[in-house]
């Protein structure tokens, strides 16, 4: 189940209005989001990390941004993004297990695109 806290009427990507900032370091990645870069032509040691902590896996660091960001500010990978970033402009807060996964979503804070473009209940 997904609990939004917020909704978001319409929204389209305005990253270089923000400066990509949603494309930090450290995106959470899952099995299949791997398997799909994977696909790509990218070895494992190019792009994933394992947290020590909690053994999450993620994407690596690039000069202080995503593994996958391009020059340009844009996602090098944009037909193969991670779950996470699919999930634009809503962040994960929480994930509780129950008799089912609840993922509680929260807006990106001052996220320009929030308000513009084709009504949606998502990216894509
Ligand atoms: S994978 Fe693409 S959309 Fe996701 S954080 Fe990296 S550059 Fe941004």
């Amino acid at each position: 189940m997904i609990h939004i806290l917020e909704n978001v009427d319409r929204w389209k990507c305005e990253y270089k209005k923000c400066n990509a900032k949603c494309c930090t370091p450290g995106i959470p990645l899952t099995i299949a989001d791997i398997k799909r870069i994977k696909a790509l032509g990218y070895a494992l040691d190019d792009f994933l990390e394992s947290a020590e902590a909690n053994q999450e896996l993620r994407i690596k660091d690039k000069n202080g941004r995503c593994f996958f960001q391009g020059e340009k500010l844009e996602c090098t990978i944009r037909e193969n993004e991670p779950l996470v970033c699919r999930l634009l402009p809503f962040k994960i807060t929480e994930v509780s297990y129950a008799d089912e996964p609840i993922m509680r979503l929260k807006p990106v804070v001052d996220c320009p695109g929030k308000g513009s473009g084709k009504k949606s209940t998502g990216r894509k």
